[in-house]
């Protein structure tokens, strides 16, 4: 199994679910099949009992389980079915090691936010990646991992360090992380700055994540100047500063990474070759 991790930095609600669902998108035009998991790093159970106002359209899967709206783009993105498992929120985890510790499965032994919660969260991913979602008997060969809120809070926290652990478990060849940042525009000057999204990738190599990919969101294409600096300051090459600014339609983000031969960058990260990719075709 391989696994897509879209983190986000600077704010919320940059697009991480629109990102990830589109690099599903591609991957799967690559002939690959594809699966996806959410986290979610707040301690509600799932998303039923939170308010619409506050969180958006609460989305409900064919099992009935009642999780974030993103599900619902995965579901219509890549054309599966998923389960409530495949929402993972830190009440599940903590839950299910609660649950585990007072059967006395521990034998004893003091229960951590490291190893106890961090394993948990590894242990779920590899369990619910397998599970086939598109129909077909066998499990996907890509599963995109989404991980919730912004990188550096502290709700992320346990899952940014399952995930760092998370690379070495499944190995470099089978790991990719793309990191989805802000460049804004200052009203005054029209510049496109790089600052925040120069000290989030900052944030993500402290907690020993390192992005593979960048995916930029702003309001205008990114000048050329722009990626140039972006490449200075956040140690990726080229081909791996992807822009996604603002479209009139969710429906051509897709189109956007194709564009920049995301699928490419990503296929050689995680060492697949391009067999055949018709729907990529121009
Ligand atoms: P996050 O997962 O980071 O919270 P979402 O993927 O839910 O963000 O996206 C937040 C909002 O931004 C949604 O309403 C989505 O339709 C919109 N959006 C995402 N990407 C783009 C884009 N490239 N152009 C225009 N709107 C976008």
């Amino acid at each position: 199994m391989k696994y897509v991790v879209v983190t986000g930095g600077v704010v919320s609600g940059l697009g991480k679910g629109v990102t990830a669902s589109s690099i599903g998108v591609v991957l799967k035009a690559c002939g690959l099949h594809v699966t996806s998991i959410k986290i979610d790093p707040y301690l509600n159970t799932d998303a039923g009992t939170m308010s619409p106002f506050e969180h958006g359209e609460v989305f409900v899967l064919d099992d009935g389980g009642e999780v974030d709206l993103d599900l619902g783009n995965y579901e219509r993105f890549l054309d599966v079915t998923l389960t409530k498992d495949n929402n993972i929120t830190t009440g599940k985890i903590y839950q299910s090691v609660i649950n585990k510790e007072r059967r006395g499965d521990y034998l004893g032994k003091t229960v951590q936010v490291v190893p106890h919660i961090t394993d948990a969260i590894q242990d779920w991913i590899e369990r619910v990646a397998a599970v086939p979602v598109d129909g077909s008997n066998s499990p996907a060969d890509v599963c995109v991992i989404e991980l919730g809120g912004v990188v550096g809070d502290i709700e992320s926290s346990p899952f940014v360090e399952a995930l760092r652990q998370f690379q070495f478990r499944v190995g470099q060849d089978n790991f990719c992380l793309v990191h989805v940042s802000l460049v804004p525009v200052l009203g005054a000057t029209g510049e496109q700055k790089t600052k925040p999204t120069q000290h989030s990738v900052k944030d993500l190599r402290a907690l020993g994540l390192m992005p593979n990919l960048l995916a930029c969101r702003s309001v205008k294409p990114l000048a050329q100047s722009t990626k140039e600096k972006l490449l200075q300051f956040c140690h990726v090459s080229a081909e791996h500063v992807l822009n996604i600014f603002d479209v009139s339609n969710i429906w051509h983000v897709p189109l956007l990474l194709r564009d920049q031969k995301a699928h490419l960058a990503i296929l050689k990260q995680l060492n697949l070759s391009l067999d055949s990719a018709p729907a990529l075709e121009e």
